[in-house]
Order: structure tokens, then C-alpha cells, then sequence
């Protein structure tokens, strides 16, 4: 079982803000940029190990990250919060039914279950359909540590303004978006950490997100060997900010692949 965890790898399907990066209409020059770094789908990262495919998030960029970065199975998926950006893509993972002829595990706070399931009413509708819809098995978590594929996943509750959202931490990585605050109970669970993603939404302070000065002092006080921003707005121009950020500290782009060795024990 555990050499399945060997040769891990996150693969990041979308780096940006709610709208994503070009935003409809605007003619900035990131939204302008021909740097394909600057181009991002909404915020979601797909964790391959062994031949699990475990998928953090459905953002309504989806059914095309599925297509682009060629995912041919799905084995469960995470959700951080159920925020438009992180669930509307859900509808999608009908095909992976079709092919895998399973329902799909799903993990949610059991906040963000009761959204989810008003969102996609007609998916948890037993009645009679001429319709396909996605078959799901919904689970709840909360702070205690969840087994999934074979992975034990940490759950970590972060602030997002004035509601709640989780990362989640698996061996020495953890996938951290929106957040405008990490308690210090969670501080406590991400120290010793290989890769960290972090929200960096731009500098301007948000209400519900960290800027990239606050997402850089989170990495000072937790010293994890490398850092990946995400969740980025069209404020930030991939190439001006990668020239000022620390060694340890990336902005992550739509197809960035991070080995991460073996997860797990
Ligand atoms: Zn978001
Ligand atoms: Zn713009
Ligand atoms: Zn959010």
C-alpha cells in the first residue's frame, strides 16, 4: 500500500480569483498578458498518487481542466467551502460515473454539505429521472483527520472573512485557498511542511482573502520548504511578482505539476 504513495504529485488546474484571470471585459494588462502564467482557471489542484486521482474542488472551469490536463478518472473529491468558484463545476463529473460505473466519494464540512446540497438539489433527488446526474457518496468532516483513497487527510479550518473554509493537509504538503486568517490551532498543524499553498488573492487588503505581504509572513512563521500562492486576481503580473518573491516561494500557474515524493507514512 504505501509505495502508492510514492511518486505523488499535485497538479494545480486553476490558479485564480472567483471571476478567473482574463476577467470578462477587462483590458488590463494582466488580463492582456500573452504570459500563459497570467491566464488562470478558478482554484483547484488534483492530487495523483499510485493510480488515485483525488480532485480538491469543482469550479465551474471544470469540464475544461478535465479536458486540458486529460483526467481520466476520479477517485473522490474535497471541498474546502462551498463558495460559486469551488462547487459549480460538480454537474461535470458525470462522465467519470459513465466510465468508472461508481458513484464518487465527496467531502465537505457539514456546512458546506447543506450549500452544496441546496445547490445541486436535483442531484441528491432520489426520484425517477429521464435525466443522468451525478452519483455521489457524501461524507462529512470536521477537525478530525479523514481517510481517503488510502490517504490520511488532515482537514485544517481556516477564517474566509466572516465564514469558515478548510484546507487540508496530506504527509508534509497542504492545499490552503481561501483564507483571510489561520488560526492558531491550525498554525499548529502545519509546521514541517515540504509544499504549502497559500491564498495570495493581490496587495490590497480583502475582507476574505490574504494579500501576498500577509501570505508571505505566514510562510516566515511556518518556514515550509517551498510555497505556492493561489486564488490570484488580475491585480498581480506573473512575471513582476515572481522577480520579488523570496527563493522558497512561487506564484502557482494552470498546469504547474509539483512533485512531492511519498505522502503518507
Ligand atoms: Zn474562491
Ligand atoms: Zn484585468
Ligand atoms: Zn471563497
Amino acid at each position: 500500500m504505501l509505495e502508492n504513495f510514492e511518486r505523488a504529485s499535485i497538479l494545480v488546474l486553476g490558479s485564480g480569483t472567483s471571476v478567473g484571470v482574463p476577467m470578462i471585459g477587462c483590458r488590463c494588462k494582466v488580463c492582456t498578458s500573452s504570459d500563459s502564467r497570467d491566464k488562470r482557471l478558478r482554484p483547484s489542484i488534483l492530487l495523483r498518487f499510485g493510480d488515485q486521482r483525488l480532485l480538491i474542488d469543482t469550479t465551474p472551469d471544470f469540464r475544461y481542466q478535465a479536458l486540458r490536463f486529460k483526467i481520466d478518472r476520479l477517485d473522490a473529491i474535497l471541498f474546502t467551502h462551498s463558495h460559486a468558484d469551488h462547487i459549480l463545476g460538480l454537474d461535470d463529473v458525470r462522465p467519470f460515473n459513465f466510465m468508472q460505473k461508481t458513484d464518487i466519494p465527496i467531502y465537505a464540512s457539514a456546512d458546506a454539505l447543506v450549500t452544496i446540497r441546496r445547490t445541486f438539489q436535483y442531484v441528491f433527488d432520489d426520484s425517477p429521472s429521464e435525466s443522468s446526474r451525478p452519483r455521489l457518496t457524501p461524507n462529512v468532516f470536521d477537525a478530525t483527520p479523514i481517510t481517503v483513497a488510502g490517504l490520511d487527510i488532515q482537514p485544517i479550518r481556516v477564517a474566509h472573512g466572516r465564514g469558515i473554509a478548510h484546507g487540508f493537509r496530506f504527509g508534509d504538503c497542504a492545499y490552503l485557498t481561501d483564507h483571510s486568517d489561520i488560526p492558531s490551532a491550525s498554525m499548529d498543524r502545519l509546521t514541517g511542511l515540504d509544499v504549502l499553498f497559500l491564498d495570495a488573492l493581490r496587495h490590497n487588503p480583502h475582507p476574505t482573502h490574504s494579500t501576498v505581504e500577509e501570505s508571505l509572513r505566514t510562510v516566515e512563521l511556518l518556514k515550509p520548504k517551498r510555497a505556492f500562492f493561489t486564488h490570484i486576481s488580475h491585480d498581480l503580473l506573473h512575471s513582476a511578482l515572481a522577480a520579488r518573491l523570496p527563493e522558497n516561494v512561487q506564484i502557482a500557474y494552470d498546469g504547474l505539476e509539483i512533485p512531492v515524493g511519498r505522502l503518507g507514512a
